[in-house]
């Protein structure tokens, strides 16, 4: 399986924690550089843990490989209107290299604040005044 040139891709963003970005460069079978299409910044390809194909298909939801760990303990993905912001939890900054909860309001220095709707293993769910976004944090 070939990966385009101009193919969404599930990357990993430094710049703004994002994951979704286009494949720009590649040579051979590997992805050399992809943009990103929230902070438009082009760097090298950087997956987010997923094995590679599941970063072709964002959409696709697989857990095969993660063994027969808790039975669907999953987040589903919160109704916009149903997410509830514990107050009990503080608002700290968003970064990359920190683990959120759900529930948890954080701050982004682009997209401000936010409330937190989904977790998932390295990627967490975010609703923000313009509209959900997916972002990277640490794995547990
Ligand atoms: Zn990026
Ligand atoms: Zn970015």
């Amino acid at each position: 399986m070939a990966f385009q040139v101009g193919s969404d891709i599930e990357a990993m963003c430094n710049p703004c924690g994002d994951v979704w970005h286009v494949v720009v460069a590649k040579v051979g079978d590997k992805i050399t550089k992809v943009q990103c299409k929230q902070c438009s910044k082009q760097h090298r390809f950087k997956p987010t843990g997923d094995a590679p194909e599941a970063n072709l298909n964002p959409t696709r939801r697989k857990v095969a490989s993660a063994g027969p760990k808790t039975t669907r303990a999953r987040a589903k993905p919160a109704a916009a209107a149903g997410i509830v912001h514990d107050p009990n939890l503080p608002t700290r900054d968003y970064g990359i290299s920190e683990r959120f909860s759900l529930g948890e309001q954080i701050q982004h220095k682009k997209f401000g604040a936010g409330i937190v709707c989904g977790v998932e293993d390295s990627k967490i769910r975010v609703n923000f005044t313009e509209g959900v976004k997916v972002l990277l944090h640490a794995k547990r």
